[in-house]
């Protein structure tokens, strides 16, 4: 397989890119790890004329902690997501999820900025931002604009980026104090996109009252979906093994909508979605405390 024929430019700030971008529009593609660009341009699924790579950005390779949140640059590898301490301390449940996406060699190419703007539905780094209320920030020519991870999956591989947005940073909230959160997934094989995944987050109050709870799945329709239903079962309740059970069947029967393959029917996914989401909420419950 070969792709069609292209320009290629490799800009040196921030900024030429931008101008890049507004210049050559829905013609452009930019070039982060290429772990997903690159196979799609050879079966011919994308055929920008002009590729601007954006590997000399390093300035946008980078984990810093702020007042109340982590910020990531986008083109900081997942394999520094992965081994980051301040990802461990801080993100707990990035760090958690971060082995499941790929292989440690795809992740050493592959960048945090790529993963979400590709916004595959089976990919784990979107859903994770969603379960933790991230938000992007996004550079054109015009400057700078911010878009919450929930705004941004608008459909099948498609955001809320238009032709000339750079995904620059991605900004995550510390969690409250008293939450615990689990990534669980199901895969055929290590290292193969999942059949199923959720991401689990919740908050207890002082008197071990839920006041806060996320679901998100990977795999289970067009974007990262979240349980909302689900979630609402568990606000405002003492979590009991009971309570997790009809929070999970809520979600795995209404909420999520897997499309079964010759892989996986549709009946196994939604029994998949049930047994994950009372793991990841039962692990969830355990790290309260500690947070992981
Ligand atoms: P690229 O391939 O370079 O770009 C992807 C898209 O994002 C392109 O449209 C590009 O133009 C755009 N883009 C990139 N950066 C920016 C930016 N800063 N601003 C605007 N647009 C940008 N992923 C998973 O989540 N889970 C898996 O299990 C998994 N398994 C994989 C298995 C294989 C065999 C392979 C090849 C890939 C797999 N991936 C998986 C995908 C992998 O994680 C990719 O690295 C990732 O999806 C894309 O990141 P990238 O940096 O390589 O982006």
């Amino acid at each position: 397989m070969k792709p069609a024929p292209f320009e290629y430019i490799v800009p040196d700030s921030v900024a030429e890119t931008t101008a890049l971008l507004a210049e050559y529009g829905d013609e452009a593609k930019v070039l982060a790890g290429g772990q997903s660009l690159v196979p799609a341009m050879n079966f011919r699924l994308v055929q920008p004329t002009m590729l601007v790579d954006i590997n000399r950005l390093t300035d946008l390779d980078y984990v810093n902690q702020g007042a109340d949140s982590l910020k990531i640059g986008a083109l900081t590898r997942q394999r520094t997501i992965e081994k980051h301490p301040l990802i461990e301390a801080y993100a707990p449940l990035l760090h958690e999820t971060m082995p499941h996406v790929a292989h440690w060699q795809i992740r050493n190419r592959g960048t945090v900025g790529g993963s979400l703007v590709h916004a595959d539905p089976a990919a784990e780094i979107p859903v994770i931002m969603v379960a933790l209320n991230a938000r992007f920030r996004l550079r054109n020519a015009r400057g700078d604009r911010w878009v919450t991870a929930t705004d941004c999956f608008e459909g099948l591989f498609a955001t809320a980026l238009t032709p000339e947005d750079l995904l620059v940073e991605v900004e995550i909230p510390f969690m409250a104090s008293r939450t615990g959160c689990c990534f669980v997934e199901f895969a055929r094989r290590a290292g193969d996109y999942a059949l199923l995944g959720v991401a689990a987050v919740l908050t207890l109050d002082e008197a071990g009252v839920c006041s806060n709870a996320r679901l998100v799945y990977l795999n289970a329709g067009e974007i990262p979906i979240s349980a909302v239903q689900a979630e609402a079962m568990l606000i405002g309740e003492k979590p009991t093994a009971e309570l997790f059970a009809a929070a999970a069947d809520k979600a795995a029967t209404d909420e999520i909508n897997p499309s079964g393959d010759i892989h996986a029917s549709e009946p196994y996914l939604r029994h998949l979605g049930r047994v994950l989401t009372k793991r990841a909420l039962t692990n969830a419950l355990e790290r309260v405390d500690n947070g992981l």
